[in-house]
């Protein structure tokens, strides 16, 4: 037998037991006649004691053992002289009477422990070295419970774990697909899926009825600090449902989960808001609701005064800061910057503070009299002591989106975005379209297959970008965890759809026919929704990126640099896809 405990099993209660453990060697001092050495494993650390007077020859081959060393060593278990409360074993020490080197380690790049001398690049180099650290494992332990979490709500509720392929058909509506050239069809390509959408659907035509999936998808975008090209989504669908149904089936899981892995009672049910407001509120249609700081609008009370800025704005609007009137110079100096950064791009910022007296001083003084801000502070509820910060410009939307980034960067200066917080929130009531400026075409907001509200479906033709859709979002703490909708399952409706996203016949039927045709066969009415298990890991592990749930994730260039993924193809691969690389410089 290699051991008998893990590192981190023994307690004080074990004391003159005999054992064996195995493990890697953290680190090791000297002391005296003494040699400590913290021995890690998955489970924890426990500390060895080698001593030179009672047996200098192991003594002497303990000095010898490097860090990250894989040892076996048996001994008896003492109760420590000094002890430590930072870890579970912190009681005891081994004194051993055995050492067996299992294998040597070259010097490791880094120190494996929790502060690490590591930068990014380097761990990320030697990401299984970097695996073995605390923090990055107990991560993907938090991850394993989830999803073992997520199958037991499921499974009890009769949901079927179905895998759909991965080799599929490339569909570019939507996110740019990743394709994978067919060497037994030259010249044609698979695309690895984006969601597994359409073979869900194509499940519940099949009668399954409840389906899920813990699905690894894949998307070819620009990464950001919540994005991978590869990604793994709690993949659901169901029959004969409508959004109140799907909404409270995966609301209680969000329960089942705060529950079970965060030991959180969530007793009330989710805030729900409509699309059309949280982008009025909160310019967002994913809003941190941990805090108020509403969008006011003052088009009304602040346009026609001369100041030409607001006067020509389609959009002014601010938030109010309670207790930020206190703000240096300096400090509103730096919001300014920081709303004119191009990522942002407002061009500048107004600012208000209200005065002990219940007076108000802006930036724009020579603009307003007294009383025209005093009726801005009624607007917001201002009280003295507080900062109004205004944003405006052309567009109401885009200046709506800075104004989003402006409010969540104040929420973080107040410290009012805490990461053991959670305010849940469905935002419902979606549009169906939006508008491509680029394409000069409508784009499904969803996909294509999202119905329209029934009361809306008039509108299709004559207000196309006024019509809502049965989809929903679950937001938490301003991050987008997953979302769906209720399918068309009609193939009237659905070719209609297409027709309106710019989809000729010939093509509908080509990219989507089989689908078309399975709705010709008794497709009953379903929806469902994906949430994003890397996100939720993130969420509650209160991580800054998902790229830290992640066992081996991509850098932001999408490059995998431990193993150096994407790479060249060897020219006889090449030759056996009938690929020829053309890059143009
Ligand atoms: N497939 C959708 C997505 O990936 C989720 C859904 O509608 O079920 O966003």
């Amino acid at each position: 037998m290699f051991r008998t405990y893990t590192c981190g099993e023994l307690r004080i209660s074990d004391v003159n037991k005999q054992v064996t453990l195995t493990g890697w060697v953290q680190r090791s001092r000297k002391m005296g006649g003494m040699t400590f050495i913290d021995l890690r494993d998955r489970y924890g650390i426990t500390q060895l004691v080698f001593n030179e007077e009672s047996n200098a020859e192991l003594c002497e081959r303990a000095n010898k053992l490097g860090r990250e060393f894989v040892i076996q060593v048996t001994g008896t278990v003492n109760e420590r002289f000094s002890k430590n409360a930072n870890i579970s074993t912190g009681e005891i020490e081994i004194i051993v009477s055995e050492l067996n080197v299992l294998n040597a380690s070259a010097t490791p790049p880094f120190t494996i422990e929790d502060n690490t001398d590591g930068g990014d690049d380097i761990r990320m180099k030697y990401r299984y070295l970097d695996l073995r650290r605390n923090a990055v494992r107990s991560n993907l332990e938090l991850r394993h419970k989830m999803t073992i979490e997520v199958r037991k709500y499921l499974d009890e509720l009769g949901f079927l774990e179905v895998e759909t392929p991965i080799l599929i058909g490339s569909t570019p509506e939507g996110a740019r697909d990743f394709v994978v050239p067919s060497r037994m069809n030259p010249g044609q390509f698979y695309a690895l899926p984006q969601s597994p959408q359409l073979f869900k659907q194509l499940l519940m035509v099949s009668g399954f009825d409840r389906y899920f999936q813990i699905a690894k998808c894949f998307r070819d975008e620009d990464l950001r600090a919540d994005r991978q090209p590869e990604f793994t989504q709690i993949d659901c669908e169901m029959s004969f449902v409508e959004q109140e149904d799907v909404i409270s089936t995966f609301e209680g899981m969000a329960k089942h989960l705060f529950r079970t892995i965060r030991g959180i009672e969530l007793t009330e049910p989710f805030k729900r808001m409509p699309w059309s407001e949280a982008m009025r509120l909160y310019g967002s249609d994913k809003p941190d609701i941990r805090f108020g700081m509403e969008f006011v609008e003052l088009m009304d009370i602040l346009k026609g005064h001369g100041f030409p800025v607001f006067d020509e704005a389609a959009y002014v609007g601010g938030i109010c800061a309670e207790g930020a009137a206190s703000y240096t110079r300096k400090q509103l100096d730096a919001l300014t910057e920081f709303v004119k950064k191009p990522q942002i791009g407002a061009k500048g910022m107004v600012y208000a503070r209200v005065e002990a007296d219940g007076s108000v001083k802006s930036s724009v003084d020579k603009f307003y009299t007294q009383e025209v801000l005093q009726q801005m502070k009624e607007a917001f509820g201002a009280k003295p002591g507080d900062l109004i910060l205004i944003l405006s410009g052309p567009d109401a939307m885009k200046t709506r989106k800075q104004l989003n980034e402006l409010r969540l960067e104040m929420g973080s200066q107040l410290g009012l975005r805490d990461k053991n917080t959670f305010a849940c929130l469905w935002v419902v009531d979606f549009p169906l379209f939006e508008w491509d400026e680029e394409k000069q075409r409508f784009m499904a907001m969803h996909h294509p297959f999202t119905s329209p509200k029934p009361e809306d479906i008039h509108l299709l033709d004559s207000d196309t970008g006024a019509v809502r859709a049965n989809a929903y979002d679950m937001v938490i703490n301003g991050v987008e965890v997953g979302g769906g909708s209720i399918r068309i399952h009609d193939s009237q409706l659905q070719n209609k759809m297409f027709e309106l996203l710019g989809f000729t016949p010939e093509r509908a039927q080509e990219q989507f026919g089989f689908l078309m045709d399975a709705f010709k066969y008794g497709a009953p009415p379903h929806g469902g929704l994906a949430y994003g298990l890397d996100r939720w890991v993130s969420l509650f592990a209160g991580l800054d990126s998902i790229r830290d749930c992640i066992a081996f994730p991509k850098n932001n260039s999408g490059r995998d640099v431990m193993s150096d993924a994407p790479a060249a193809l060897d020219p006889s691969q090449l030759e056996e896809l009938n690929l020829i690389v053309d890059i143009k410089e």
